[in-house]
């Protein structure tokens, strides 16, 4: 679970994120919407310490990540997180693409992180590319890869940040269907993305974020299907 408690963010003067509060449960699907520049990859960024918040608290489970001594390299492993571009590394095959991290970071075996990488690559359908490099995978191949990468780490909680922007269409759905199977199996997921008929389906709950506030939250029937904010009336008028 999250909490996030008056978060700010400012790049310079520029404040980005404006005293946002929200709060993820264990097993829940939080998908964040809004226009481009409002925040949302910020938000995500901030939640993994890679930005820095300049004020406000962040609560993953019962530790405070913001706290200013803690351990960044231990938040960071409990949180998995994905985004647009697959940034696999190039140079190594599939199977060893979800190993490195397995046996540098969490000094696991080689046979331990092969057990663990053939069972994610199970999960994400990719078992038969194990062998293959990235380039000779297609963009969703590519980005299924990424997810079993962080899958294997085991992580508490999953971050998407559009995750299916850079695909060819054809291949948005069988990202979206990986990343609904998560969900039914009970993962914490924080998913930017504008693919709204997938926030209906999959979402627990919806954020609407423009200007750096969230300006409207809750079920995705309500949110998407009966917007109550002007704001989040025009944005979705554009998307739909
Ligand atoms: P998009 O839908 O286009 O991805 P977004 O909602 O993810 O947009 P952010 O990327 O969070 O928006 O950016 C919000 C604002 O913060 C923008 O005005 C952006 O220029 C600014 N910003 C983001 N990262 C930085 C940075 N590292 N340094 C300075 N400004 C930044
Ligand atoms: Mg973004």
């Amino acid at each position: 679970a999250i909490s996030i408690r008056n978060l700010k963010k400012s790049f310079g003067s520029n404040e980005v994120l404006k005293d946002i509060s929200l709060d993820i449960d264990q097993g829940e699907v939080v998908c964040v919407i809004g226009p481009s520049g409002s925040g949302k990859s910020t938000l995500l960024r901030c939640v993994n310490l890679l930005e820095q918040p300049t004020s406000g608290q962040i609560f993953v489970g019962d530790d405070e990540i913001t706290d200013p001594d803690v351990d960044i390299d231990g938040v960071r492993r409990r949180i998995g997180m994905v985004f647009q571009s697959f940034n696999l590394f190039p140079h190594l095959t599939v199977l060893d693409n979800l190993t490195v991290a397995q046996t540098k970071v969490l000094r696991r075996s080689k046979s331990k992180a092969r057990e663990a990488a053939r069972h994610n690559l199970e999960r994400v359908g990719m078992t038969h590319k194990e062998s293959a490099f990235p380039a000779q995978l297609s963009g969703g191949q590519q980005q299924r890869v990424a997810i079993a990468r962080s899958l294997s780490m085991d992580p508490e909680l999953m971050l998407f940040d559009e995750p299916t922007s850079a695909l060819d269409p054809e291949l948005v759905g069988e990202v979206l269907a990986v990343m609904k199977s998560l969900a039914a199996e009970g993962m914490t997921m924080m998913i930017v993305t504008h693919e709204m008929a997938f926030a209906r389906e999959v979402a627990n709950r919806v954020v609407f974020m423009d200007g750096g506030f969230v300006v409207e939250q809750g079920p995705a029937a309500e949110v998407i299907g009966d917007p109550q904010e002007v704001r989040t009336k025009s944005f979705l008028h554009r998307v739909l």
